[in-house]
């Protein structure tokens, strides 16, 4: 066993690079390992941070993580800026959700009366109303909501410089997959990996998003509990010269199809996304561009002037209950010293900060925020898949 550390975090999207930040920082040695592919979802989404505007009926412990998520990601965003220096491009404009026809604006009522009764602000606002904050949008909009509460992150240079926060941390980067959790006596005693070797370590921790069932090791019911679900998104640039063509993240719904767009401080704004059960498929389809950019037309008809600079597609690392699977086995399950942090789904941006709280909490013997009771690995895992 050639390296040793205190933590092994198999897997560097931003909830393993956040955790091997923060457990670093709290005085942990640490070893984060990834294969560094190219494909990690975290480089593809969005960067909504928009608990209200994405709350959905039946998800409330989801949106008390989510609130939780929101209310720590301004003062860790700050540490991360501060230790390194770079933007992470932090907006705190709200989002604007608009319904392009009036059974669009019903679905979006039932939506707002749900939200609110959890306590969420949401401002109902008519066409004219939506157009004074957005001048851009098309005097066919029926109405919306602005949630004012929400934010959104350039998701590519939060993850840069969580990078660069680790590696000034002290994390001690492999690249490289981790394809074993090493168990013995009922204990994690480090990783393998592809090339062969092993690090050894007392507590490991699996945060490889969707392939996290990949990774040889867990217990049975956690090998086929996160899966791929493909989000199909594109990026576009304004030309020279040409002035912002939208301030809040706008959410619209157009004809029963949903599509955002999110605005960035450097003029990117980021059109999506797709949610289609195609296994690890991450091809771009024509059909999806051409939806994506005829719903985004259909309310900004000035997004036909912006670059189509990129397209891309990911795999949002689902589960069964849409909820995350953060934490580690209780005492005697055979399985001391593993953790899990992966499943985040829609929210892994969102949610990265808290997941890497509740995971320095478990590697450093601190219980987790009670908001976590109901996402704990031990959920899909009956006591005879344990041993
Ligand atoms: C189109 C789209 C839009 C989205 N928009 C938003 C949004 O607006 N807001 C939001 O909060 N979330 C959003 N998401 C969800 C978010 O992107 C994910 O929840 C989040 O990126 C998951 O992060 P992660 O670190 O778990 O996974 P990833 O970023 O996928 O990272 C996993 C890493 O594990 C590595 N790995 C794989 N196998 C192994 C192994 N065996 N050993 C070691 N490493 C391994 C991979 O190389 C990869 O780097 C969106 C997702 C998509 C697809």
């Amino acid at each position: 066993m050639a390296v040793t550390a205190d933590v092994v975090v198999a897997g560097g999207g931003v909830i393993g690079t956040a955790i091997a930040w923060r457990a670093a920082a709290a005085g942990l040695e640490v070893v984060l390992v990834d294969p560094e592919r190219g494909d990690a979802t975290s480089l593809v989404a969005a960067g909504m941070l928009a608990p209200a505007s994405e709350a959905l009926f039946g998800e409330g412990a989801l949106l008390r993580i989510n609130l939780l998520a929101l209310a720590r990601f301004g003062s860790f965003a700050a540490e991360l800026e501060e230790v390194t220096g770079r933007r992470a491009g932090l907006r705190r404009e709200g989002t604007l959700a608009v319904a392009y026809d009036p059974g669009d604006y019903a679905a979006l009522m039932r939506l707002t009366a749900f939200r609110r009764s959890a306590g969420l602000d949401a401002e109902e606002l008519d066409s004219r109303a939506c157009r004074k904050l957005e001048s851009f949008l098309t005097p066919d909009v029926h109405g919306g909501v602005l949630f004012a509460g929400d934010w959104s992150v350039d998701n590519r240079r939060y993850a840069a410089a969580l990078r660069e926060a680790a590696a000034v941390a002290g994390v001690r980067m492999v690249r490289d997959r981790v394809t074993e959790v090493l168990i013995r006596d009922g204990r994690a005693r480090g990783v393998a990996v592809a090339d062969g070797e092993t690090i050894g370590s007392a507590q490991v921790v699996v945060a490889a998003g969707c392939w996290s069932g990949e990774v040889g090791g867990l217990p049975a019911g956690l090998r086929d509990v996160v899966r791929p679900v493909k989000g199909q998104l594109l990026r576009l640039r304004h030309p020279e010269g040409m002035p912002p063509v939208l301030a809040h993240t706008m959410r619209a719904t157009v004809r029963g199809a949903d599509v955002y767009l999110v605005p960035r401080a450097d003029g990117e704004v980021v059109v999506g996304a797709t949610s289609e059960e195609r296994g690890p498929d991450r091809t771009v389809t024509a059909g999806a561009v051409h939806d994506l950019l005829h719903d985004a037309m259909s309310v900004l008809p000035v997004t036909s002037e912006l670059i189509l600079a990129e397209t891309c597609a990911g795999l949002r690392p689902g589960t069964p209950d849409n909820g995350p699977v953060v934490g580690g086995f209780g005492a005697g399950s055979g399985h001391g010293g593993l953790l899990l942090a992966t499943g985040h789904y829609r929210n892994g941006i969102l949610m990265s900060p808290v997941t890497a709280d509740a995971i320095v909490a478990c590697l450093t013997g601190q219980p987790p925020a009670a908001e976590w009771a109901p996402f704990t690995p031990e959920r899909f895992v009956s006591g005879a898949d344990a041993r």
